[in-house]
């Protein structure tokens, strides 16, 4: 079956195991995507990860949904792009015996698995169609659904207070409200102005758990199904 392939790390020779992240459409049913047992595994950089999302098409109701494209973090620092078929994942059904439930946590291990806890976790607010943001961010990925703007850093460092004024400012100029996701949590100065702008902060814990980290992040939370 072409749910879980053997991959080899370009960069040292090992061999993993790799299993298709299974994601929740909207329905309720996994989807997940058809992996390519025949294909190399590509070294990602960078400048081209935040770029891949793959559609993939729920078997249960038709609906299309956009995930990051799989990746596999190599224990020598590699990250490493996963083969996907692409004639089968457009249509790309049940992973069989597996079930999502609604609102799981997926383990991060690289940045493409920070920016699919904050999707899992805008999902769970009712945010249906996240989308790639058109402006790019000062830094990390930026993301969108009709409403919010989101930013996600999963770089190593606190994130500084100016990120979070460039946030709430391209929100405002699109009449939506800014969200922000971080694994290494918030500078002071950061926290006091997401306070006075009334931007809500996440850190994102290893387990992929997005945890509100200010007020405006506590009610947001409480309101997520
Ligand atoms: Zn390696
Ligand atoms: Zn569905």
């Amino acid at each position: 079956m072409s749910g879980t392939i053997s991959v080899c790390c370009t960069a040292c020779g090992r061999r993993h195991r790799y299993t298709a992240p299974s994601y929740p459409c909207a329905c309720g049913a996994p989807v997940a995507p058809e992996l390519d047992p025949r294909g190399a595994a590509t070294e990602v950089t960078h400048r081209a990860w935040d770029e891949e999302w793959i559609g993939l098409r729920c078997a249960a109701c038709g609906a299309e949904s956009h995930w990051p494209r799989p990746e596999l973090g190599c224990p020598c620092g590699t990250v490493l792009c996963v083969p996907v078929d692409p004639v089968a994942t457009g249509r790309a059904g049940r992973v069989p015996g597996s079930r999502v439930p609604a609102h799981r946590a997926v383990p991060i291990r690289t940045a493409r698995d920070a920016v699919t806890a904050a999707v899992l976790y805008l999902r769970g607010l009712g945010h249906r169609n996240v989308r790639r943001a058109d402006q790019r961010p000062l830094s990390g990925i930026g993301l969108a659904a009709p409403g919010v703007v989101v930013q996600v850093d999963p770089t190593a460092g606190p994130v500084p207070a100016r990120d979070v004024e460039c946030l709430w400012l391209t929100a405002m100029a699109e009449s939506a409200r800014g969200l922000h996701f971080s694994l290494a949590g918030y500078a002071e100065d950061a926290r006091a102005r997401a306070d006075l702008l009334d931007v809500p902060l996440f850190v994102l814990d290893p387990t992929g758990v997005p945890r509100p980290v200010n007020a405006p992040a506590v009610a947001l939370d409480a309101t997520a199904g």
